[in-house]
């Protein structure tokens, strides 16, 4: 099959299922398949189970978690993976991002855990990067995966209280200040999803 044929299996689909109880997600996804006749459900109103995330890369658990619901639903599945990879620790925390902030998601902990890692490494790069793959699978099998980044360094102390998870510790290559300190929409024009999304939005939306 043909790049522009696979990709218009996706488009000419009826129903894209998000593999995801995120309502914030749902929402941006929907809006964004919104011009075409794309109908958007959540894994929650499907009542499709969440696979635990075993994989060791991004885009191997964003596969999982795709796979997982375009064959219990027999939709079009989306999912995506993302987090936070910190050069002189190896890519770490990377696919492990939400699970150094605990079980009660202390993301302050996730944070300074980082930085003592940091510390400890004795090194002076302190440059990291966000990725975020997203993974469409067809129920028949057809698979495309894209991946968005953003590059930047990493600053201690934590600095503003907007955003979630590791933004107050990131600054994006040619800012200065954290993705915290920044609005939703400024965020979200750099941001390592708006990255990925545009990817699928040129290939899949686009033909
Ligand atoms: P996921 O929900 O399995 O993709 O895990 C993503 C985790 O990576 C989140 O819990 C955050 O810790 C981190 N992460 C991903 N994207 C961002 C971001 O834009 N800002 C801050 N942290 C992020």
């Amino acid at each position: 099959m043909d790049v522009v044929t696979k990709n218009r299996l996706f488009r000419d689909a009826p129903l894209w299922v998000l593999a995801s109880h995120n309502a914030g997600k749902i929402k941006e996804i929907a809006d964004l398949v919104a011009p075409f006749s794309i109908t958007v459900k959540g894994a929650g109103e499907m009542g499709l189970e969440e696979p635990e995330e075993t994989e060791k890369t991004f885009s191997g658990n964003a596969l999982l978690k795709a796979r997982t619901a375009a064959k219990a639903s027999g939709a079009v599945a989306l999912a995506d993976d993302s987090g936070l990879e910190v050069s002189a620790l190896g890519g770490e925390p990377g696919v492990y991002s939400a699970r150094w902030a605990g079980p009660e998601k202390d993301f302050r902990l996730a944070m300074e855990t980082v930085e003592a890692k940091l510390a400890a490494s004795g090194s002076t790069d302190r440059s990291a990067r966000f990725v975020c793959v997203l993974a469409l699978v067809h129920p028949d099998g057809a698979e495309l995966v894209f991946e968005g980044e953003v590059k930047g360094d990493l600053v201690w102390p934590p600095r503003g209280d907007q955003g979630f998870g590791y933004d107050p510790v990131f600054v994006a290559r040619g800012e200065t200040r954290t993705f915290a300190e920044m609005g939703a929409a400024e965020k979200k024009a750099l941001s390592h999803r708006a990255a990925a999304f545009r990817k699928l939005t040129d290939a899949v939306l686009g033909t």
